[in-house]
C-alpha cells in the first residue's frame, strides 16, 4: 500500500460494498461497513451470474460455496414463443475448465454468502446507521452517522444502489433513474422438465426465461411493457403473471402458468436506468455498483459488473501510489464495460418495447455475453 490509504468506510452493504469491504479488508486497510437495512436483509428471486462473475466469487475463494447452494450450466438457449430452439449461445468456461460458463442463485443465499464472508474479514460491520454528512479536507474525509458518532477516512465508497445517496451528495446533479417503459415479473418454481441451462422465449411482445437457481428449481422471469409506472396490487400477482404466460405457445411455460399460485414468490419490478457520466469520484469518494451504473436486467449483469467495480477498486487501491491516480486508474478500467452494459441492455429493452430486429437482438447479445469474459 503505497498511497498512504489505511482507511477506508463502504456505505451500502449490497453485493458491491460488501465485495469492496472484502477485498480492502483482506489487503490490509481499516474497513468500516455502514448498511441502513438493520436486518442486512436481500430480496428477490434469483440471481443469475455470468462466468466472469464466477470467476470473481473463485478470486474470492468463495466459488465452492456458490457451487454449493447455487447452480451452474453451460450456454444459453434461446426458444421461440413455443418450445422451439431457435439458437444456442455458447458461455465459455472463464472460471476454469471445470466450472460452467454461467450459473444462478437465490439472491439470499449470494448475499449470506458474502456477509458471512466480510463478517470472518476485518470489516468493522455497522448495521442499521447511515451517513448525515461527509467532509472532505486536505488530509482525508470526516463523515458523521445517524447515530450521532463521526469518524476519519482516507477513502469513502459509495456502493448505496440506483437512489445512492452518497452519489447524491457527492454530485447533485446527477442524472436520475429514467423508467425505461417494461417491468420484469420474477418467480421461484420447481424445474420444468427439459430446462438444461438458462432458456429465453422470445414472444411477438413478450419474453420470459428460466434459470435453474438449484438442482430442483428455477426463478422465472418474464419482461412486459408498461409504458406508464403505475402501482400494480400484490393481491393481482398472480393472476396477471398466469395470463402473461398463457400468451406464449410454449407448453412448458403453459403448464407453468396453470399451476402457479401465490406461494411462487412471484415478484414486480419495474425497471428503471441510470449512467453517470465520468468522473466517478470527487476526491476521496468514489462511487461503484448501481449507484453509478443501474442496468436492466436484459443481460443479467448487473450485480456483475458491481462486484467487478469492487475488485478492480481494491487492486487500484493497493497498487497505486497516489488515490487520484488510483481513483482515475478505477474508472479507465470499468467505464467501457459497465456502459457497454448498461446501454447494450437498454437497446434490449428498445428493440421489445418498439418490436425491433430480431437480428439485432440476437447480435447484441452474443456480442455483449462475448464481451463480458474478457479479463477486467
Ligand atoms: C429485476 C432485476 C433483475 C436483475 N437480475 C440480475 C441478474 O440476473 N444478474 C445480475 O448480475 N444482475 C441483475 N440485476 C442487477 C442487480 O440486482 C444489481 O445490479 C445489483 O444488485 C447492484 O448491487 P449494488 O450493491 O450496487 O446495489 P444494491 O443491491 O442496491 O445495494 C445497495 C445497498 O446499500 C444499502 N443502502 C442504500 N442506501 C443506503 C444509505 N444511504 N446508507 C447505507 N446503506 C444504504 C441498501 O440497503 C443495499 O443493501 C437485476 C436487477 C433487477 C432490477
Amino acid at each position: 500500500m503505497n498511497s498512504g490509504i489505511k482507511k477506508a468506510l463502504v456505505i451500502g452493504g449490497g453485493f458491491s460494498g460488501m465485495t469492496a469491504a472484502l477485498q480492502l479488508s483482506r489487503n490490509g486497510l481499516a474497513v468500516d461497513l455502514v448498511e441502513i437495512d438493520a436486518g442486512w436483509r436481500s430480496y428477490g428471486a434469483g440471481i443469475s451470474l455470468h462466468g466472469s462473475t464466477l470467476r470473481v466469487l473463485n478470486q474470492l475463494g468463495l466459488l465452492d460455496r456458490f457451487l454449493e447452494e447455487g447452480f451452474a450450466t453451460d450456454g444459453v438457449h434461446m426458444r421461440g414463443p413455443d418450445d422451439a430452439v431457435v439458437a444456442r449461445i455458447p458461455t465459455p468456461r472463464v472460471a476454469g475448465p471445470e466450472i460452467p460458463g454461467g450459473g444462478a442463485i437465490m439472491r439470499p443465499a449470494l448475499a449470506r454468502i458474502l456477509s458471512e464472508a466480510v463478517r470472518a474479514s476485518s470489516t468493522n460491520v455497522r448495521l442499521g446507521i447511515t451517513f448525515t454528512d461527509i467532509a472532505e479536507d486536505a488530509e482525508g474525509v470526516t463523515v458523521t452517522f445517524t447515530d450521532g458518532t463521526s469518524d476519519r477516512y482516507d477513502l469513502v465508497v459509495g456502493a448505496d444502489g440506483l437512489y445512492s445517496a452518497t452519489r447524491q451528495t457527492v454530485f447533485p446533479d446527477a442524472p436520475r433513474p429514467r423508467f425505461i417503459g417494461q417491468a420484469v415479473w420474477r418467480a421461484v418454481l420447481p424445474c420444468p422438465e427439459g430446462i438444461e441451462t438458462v432458456t429465453m422465449w422470445m414472444g411477438p411482445k413478450l419474453k420470459a426465461g428460466m434459470n435453474r437457481v438449484t438442482k430442483d428449481t428455477v426463478y422465472l422471469f418474464l419482461t412486459e411493457d408498461r409504458p406508464e409506472n403505475t402501482h400494480v396490487p400484490p393481491e393481482s400477482f398472480t393472476a396477471t403473471l398466469r395470463a402473461l404466460l398463457e400468451q406464449f405457445a410454449s407448453p412448458i411455460l403453459r403448464k407453468v402458468a396453470a399451476e402457479l399460485s401465490d406461494g411462487h414468490q412471484i415478484i414486480y419490478r419495474p425497471l428503471e436506468q441510470l449512467l453517470l457520466p465520468r468522473p466517478w469520484h470527487k476526491g476521496r469518494t468514489v462511487l461503484i455498483g448501481d449507484a453509478v451504473h443501474a442496468t436492466t436486467p436484459h443481460l443479467a449483469a448487473g450485480a456483475c459488473i458491481g462486484i467487478e467495480d469492487a475488485m478492480v477498486l481494491a487492486e487500484e487501491i493497493a497498487q497505486g501510489e497516489d488515490l487520484s491516480a488510483s481513483l482515475t486508474a478505477f474508472e479507465d478500467r470499468r467505464w467501457e464495460r459497465c456502459r457497454m452494459v448498461v446501454e447494450n441492455s437498454g437497446r434490449l429493452a428498445d428493440i421489445e418495447v418498439n418490436g425491433g430486429s430480431r437480428e439485432e437482438h440476437a447480435a447484441i447479445m452474443q456480442v455483449s455475453m462475448k464481451t463480458l469474459t474478457e479479463a477486467i
